[in-house]
């Protein structure tokens, strides 16, 4: 039986090691700060910034709030982006997806200085990813990379399957995986053989967002998974995409959802506004 990745403790240690920095450099006088927009009215993001800004308060971080109303024009987004990249006192800047459609969301990422773009969505810091120059890396990716470390589970030369291709999480995660130096299968909706991409996958990372996805049959006895998906079972309760209960049976590492993944990710958000209050005050 595999050994379930506690995420959720992981994290935990992380905030408090960051709770410290963010104590150091109170001490110079610097408040970290995080400027986060929501547009519209949407249940699940109220979640996860509420839970953004929880994380702040713990360790620190001054959070701010901008809540648009979904009739908001491209150009009324793009100046507040561009108020917040001109405000010193601001170190960082999420802009919560989704938007309401009309709006261009990459536009929007385009536009929030590199700098103080701690998503890691503005071009400049994908291209850094990509050729492997300092920048800010995606925050979901970045846990993964860091819960894989902390458990001492080897990448190096190891087949990382991820199922996903979204520029938040299934792009940015193959190239975290390929700096380091994994063999690198990307599966998407247009993948032919899923199970037989994912069979040989040393490390499964999955990221569709579909219940049941990935099944005890479709991978190889002592695969590491991790599960990306946040998904709803018939009860109303969180779940990821992958039947849990079966391939624990098979699996070597394996994260739980909730407590996997999740957690993490808001643990790297806090850590690159950190690292952004760090930079902008050298
Ligand atoms: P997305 O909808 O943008 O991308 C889903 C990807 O899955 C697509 O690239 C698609 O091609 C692929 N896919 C869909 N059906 C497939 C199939 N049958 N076979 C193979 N591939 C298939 O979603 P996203 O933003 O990348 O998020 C993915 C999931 O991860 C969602 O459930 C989301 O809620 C969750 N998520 C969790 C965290 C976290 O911190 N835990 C962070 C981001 C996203």
């Amino acid at each position: 039986m595999a050994i379930i990745i506690d995420g959720k403790n992981l994290a935990k240690n992380i905030r408090q090691d960051l709770k410290l920095e963010a104590d150091k450099l109170k001490e110079r006088g610097i408040i970290p700060h995080l400027a986060v927009i929501m547009v519209g009215d949407n249940d699940a993001s109220k979640v996860y910034v509420r839970n953004k800004s929880r994380a702040c308060e713990e360790i620190g971080i001054e959070f701010k709030e901008y809540i648009l109303p979904s009739t908001t024009k491209q150009k009324e987004l793009l100046e507040l982006i561009n108020n917040l990249n001109n405000d010193r006192k601001v170190n960082g800047i999420l802009l919560q997806s989704p938007i309401p459609k009309p709006l261009k969301i990459q536009e929007a990422f385009n536009s929030i200085s590199p700098e103080k773009d701690v998503d890691g969505f503005n071009p400049q810091n994908v291209g850094n990813l990509c050729i492997g120059q300092d920048g800010f890396i995606p925050c979901t990716p970045l846990g993964i990379v860091i819960m894989l470390e902390k458990y001492n589970i080897k990448i190096d030369g190891e087949k990382v399957a991820i199922i996903g291709r979204s520029n938040i999480v299934g792009k940015p995660m193959a190239q975290c995986m390929l700096s380091k130096n994994a063999t690198v299968t990307i599966c998407h909706s247009r993948t032919k053989e899923l199970k037989k991409e994912l069979k040989d996958a040393d490390i499964i990372i999955s990221a569709a967002g579909k219940r049941n996805m990935v099944t005890a049959d479709m991978v190889k006895d002592g695969v590491v998974i991790i599960d990306v998906g946040m998904n709803r079972n018939d009860e109303g309760k969180l779940c990821g995409d992958v039947d849990f209960e079966n391939v624990k049976e098979k699996a070597s590492y394996i994260t739980p959802v909730p407590g996997g993944v999740g957690p993490m990710t808001i643990a790297m958000l806090m850590s690159n506004v950190i690292k952004a209050a760090k930079k902008q005050n050298k």
